[in-house]
C-alpha cells in the first residue's frame, strides 16, 4: 500500500526528509479515538506549523472518523516500532 498525503510545499520538503519506511509507519499507525488499535490514515492533508512540525489531518480508514497526527521535527529518528 502506498499513500501520499496532500502537503503544502513547505510540509512536503520536510516530509521528504523522513526516510520512506518511517513515512509509511507514520501513515499506517495513527491514533483514532474510536478504534482500539492504531489505524491507517486516509485523505491525509498536511502542513507545517510554526515549529517545523508537520500536522496531518485525515480520516480513519476503519471507522471514517477524523484523525490527526503531529510529526515533530526530528521524530524520524525515534519513532517507536
Ligand atoms: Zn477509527
Amino acid at each position: 500500500m502506498h499513500i501520499t498525503p496532500r502537503l503544502t510545499a513547505a510540509a512536503e520538503q520536510r516530509w521528504l526528509q523522513i526516510p520512506e519506511q518511517f513515512r509509511e509507519r507514520i501513515l499506517s499507525k495513527v491514533y483514532c479515538r474510536k478504534c482500539p488499535t492504531p489505524v491507517l490514515i486516509t485523505e491525509a492533508e498536511g502542513k507545517l506549523d510554526g515549529h517545523g512540525d508537520i500536522i496531518l489531518h485525515g480520516r480513519c480508514a476503519d471507522c471514517g472518523g477524523r484523525v490527526c497526527r503531529l510529526i515533530e521535527a526530528g521524530e524520524a529518528g525515534d519513532i517507536p516500532t
